[in-house]
């Protein structure tokens, strides 16, 4: 429930519909993937044919449901959506692979997580856009060939670097999103501001681009934060005064860490002097689980190059001490 978690909440999910971007045109930033992207849908669009199928790869919150989505409108294609996760059994997947219509894209999200029967059954739907259906159990068992009718397959995953190789290279191109610059992000603000109708001036979109971790989904979520807060407080229109000032009511600072972010520095800096500190004794400084400091804080104030970690531990960078206000030491870190 972290106001700046990359993971979709259930209130993204019931505004996020109405905020994608319909067409390639639309989509902002990762200009690279765009105009790879745009080339694989036109060629197939010329040639009458479905396209490669197509692995997204990137952070979550970036926008890979939305490019999927995008290459079945720019298709004027059916989309179907499911996950690894959802599809447990070989059968699962059989299931929805005889049942797309010819040229249907098929978005499978965190593909790296589907069963290891289920996967190899794709690699087949891949390259052959033919299944195999066990019929029967043990020595009477058959399999029974299916032809299914040529289909795009977009699959999502956080890291392309976790599939089994076999099913990377059936991939006729991976796309790597990346997280996005504060400008592209400002644009995001201004776009989903004017869909929910919200008066936003400049400099309010580029305080709520900055302190949204380069990921479009959380920019959104904040906007909605400071909506409320413009709405409830003032007469709903949102100045940089106001984003700036209802962002830190919910303790989300100017480069995007939260109350937990905030409290690893702290620790680290005023307890330890920068470190180097283990791990799991910071954790106890913070009154967390050494897990949550590691999985949830971490990552992002090593991206920021607020902290780095060492084999001696963790330990801070200058960059940390200016953030927090502090003087650092003649040394940082040592
Ligand atoms: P996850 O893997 O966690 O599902 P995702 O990468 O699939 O995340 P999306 O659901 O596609 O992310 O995007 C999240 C939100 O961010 C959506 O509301 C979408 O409108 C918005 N968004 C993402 N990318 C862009 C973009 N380039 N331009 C405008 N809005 C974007």
């Amino acid at each position: 429930d972290r106001l700046v978690t990359a993971a979709a909440d259930g209130e993204d999910q019931a505004v996020e519909a109405a905020l994608r971007p319909r067409l390639l045109d639309e989509f902002i930033g990762q200009e690279r993937v765009r105009e790879q992207l745009s080339l694989v849908l036109q060629a197939a669009r010329q040639r009458g044919t479905a396209p490669d199928h197509v692995l997204l790869s990137g952070p979550p919150g970036l926008g890979k449901t939305t490019l999927s989505m995008i290459i079945a409108a720019e298709l004027g294609a059916p989309i179907r959506i499911t996950s690894g996760p959802a599809i447990q059994h070989a059968g699962d997947l059989a299931a929805i692979l005889s049942s797309l219509a010819e040229g249907e894209v098929l978005f499978l999200d965190e593909i790296h997580r589907m069963s290891r029967p289920a996967e190899e059954m794709l690699y087949m739907a891949m390259e052959d856009f033919r299944v195999d259906v066990i019929v029967g159990k043990g020595p009477g068992a058959t399999a029974i060939p299916l032809e299914l009718p040529p289909f795009t397959l977009v699959g999502a995953t956080t890291r392309a670097g976790l599939l089994p190789p076999p099913l990377r290279d059936r991939f006729g191109f991976t796309g790597h999103m990346e997280f996005y610059a504060p400008a592209e992000l400002e644009r995001v603000v201004h776009r989903s501001a004017a869909l929910l109708d919200v008066r936003i001036d400049p400099a309010a979109a580029a305080e709520i681009a900055g302190r949204s971790r380069g990921t479009p989904r959380i920019a959104n979520r904040l906007l909605r934060r400071v909506r409320d807060y413009a709405q409830v407080r003032h007469d709903g229109a949102v100045t940089a005064e106001i984003a700036a000032r209802a962002l830190d009511v919910y303790e989300v600072d100017a480069r995007g860490l939260d109350r937990l972010d905030r409290a690893v520095l702290d620790a680290l800096l005023r307890l330890f002097g920068g470190g180097p500190v283990g791990l799991s004794t910071l954790a106890v400084a913070v009154g967390e689980e050494a897990e949550t400091v590691e999985e949830v804080a971490e990552p992002f104030l090593v991206r920021e190059g607020l902290l780095a970690r060492t084999p001696r531990g963790r330990i801070a960078t200058a960059a940390a001490w200016r953030h927090l206000g502090l003087v650092p030491p003649a040394q940082p870190g040592r």
